[in-house]
């Protein structure tokens, strides 16, 4: 059964005068953009069937005159069957078709080292200020005995039997692009196409061993928390020689107890006494950039906030940085001695309608400061 009834040449995207090669190339196109192993598009394995057994109908003349003169019932009279295939052994029949690696390397493992993960933690004042730290890390590199061979010295090495030596084998295989020479990898040999007789002791053979190591990661300035860091080639030594893999050093920022931290922006809070906040007074506060006095002005509400523009986080790999802004708590005494009662008695007896009339623009002044 065909798996469409659509028009062919409308699903590969070509005329109907089209030749076999804007056949071929249209299909290329389709198909590296809807293999189900790269494509993130709903019903993708669908249209790559159907693209699929478009190109299987149209790049042979005998099935393309048959739908060209009599359509999809022309086809099924002629006891055309699309060719089954399963979606996991693709990316070998496509680089056997097209003479290249589609999905490019790495999409299927390849055989280059692994790659490392680490972990660290650092102060939000030095996400701040970006800083470099030392990562340990065990890190397989190649073995320095055997020089990642996995041969003992001076024991020998005999030709893999299984595939005379080459490390692969070709097969003649059938499939809906017509015939082919699929390559396999030796699984006698894993590809390196020798047999080792006696084992490197330093390494039991793998041809790596294990290193502590110490990587210097540079983490700049206004990092998040959580981010990684790549470390290209800082990875595990890949097998014969392949390149090493990369390393991926996860970044965590400690909370500082004196900031929340939000974005780009810095918040931290203030407490000033009842009569600081009624007379004035000059607090030192903590920021990013250390020490900072701050003038309260006689009258300062509670919840009110002040800005510190450009005292926040650095942008990352960025211009600027974030501001900070600090809210202000009122503390109110909570016990009194006999006299302080007596004091605040007195005071509030001299109070008035005026004592507590807020300024003018005041609520207006505070709305802008949170913007
Ligand atoms: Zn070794
Ligand atoms: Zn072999």
């Amino acid at each position: 059964m065909a798996t469409t009834e659509r028009d062919y040449y409308e699903l590969l995207g070509v005329a109907r005068d089209a030749d076999d090669s804007a056949i071929k190339k249209a299909f290329r196109r389709l198909a590296r953009q809807l293999h189900p192993d790269v494509s993130s598009e709903p019903e993708a394995e669908q249209r790559f069937r159907e693209v699929t057994e478009a190109y299987e109908v149209l790049s042979n003349s005998e099935t393309r005159a048959l739908y060209d003169r009599y359509g999809h019932a022309g086809l099924r009279s002629g006891g055309f069957q699309p060719t089954q295939f399963d979606m996991g052994g693709l990316s070998d029949l496509f680089s056997a078709f097209f003479g290249d690696d589609l999905f490019g390397a790495g999409m299927r493992g390849g055989a280059r080292g692994g790659d490392l993960a680490a972990e660290i933690e650092i102060d939000l004042a030095d996400a701040a200020t970006g800083t470099t730290v030392n990562v340990p890390v065990e890190v397989a590199v190649p073995c320095q005995t055997c020089g990642g061979g996995g041969v003992q010295p001076g024991t020998n090495v005999s030709t893999c039997a299984r595939c005379g030596g080459s490390g692969r084998f070709q097969q003649v295989a059938r499939s809906v692009f017509g015939e082919f020479v699929r390559t396999q990898t030796c699984p006698a040999c894993a590809g390196s196409g020798r047999r080792i007789e006696t084992p490197c002791r330093e390494c039991q053979g793998a041809g790596r061993v294990l290193e502590e190591r110490k990587l210097d990661v540079d983490i700049p300035a206004g990092i998040h928390d959580g981010q990684r860091i790549r470390l290209t080639g800082e990875g595990h030594a890949g097998t014969l020689g392949t390149r090493a893999g990369d390393a991926y050093v996860q970044v965590h920022v400690r909370p500082d107890p004196r900031f929340v931290r939000e974005g780009n922006d810095i918040f931290s809070t203030v407490d000033l006494t009842m009569t600081q906040a009624s007379l004035g007074a000059s607090i030192t506060i903590p920021t990013l950039d250390g020490d900072d006095v701050l003038e309260f002005a006689a009258g300062t509400q509670p919840g009110q906030v002040l800005l510190l523009r450009g005292l926040g986080m650095p942008v990352l790999q960025g211009f600027g940085r974030g501001d900070h802004r600090v809210l202000v708590n009122v503390v109110v005494p909570r016990h009194l001695s006999d006299e302080q009662r007596r004091l605040l008695e007195e005071f509030d007896s001299h109070a008035d309608e005026r004592t507590y009339k807020p300024d003018e623009g005041l609520f207006e002044k505070l709305k802008s400061a949170f913007r």
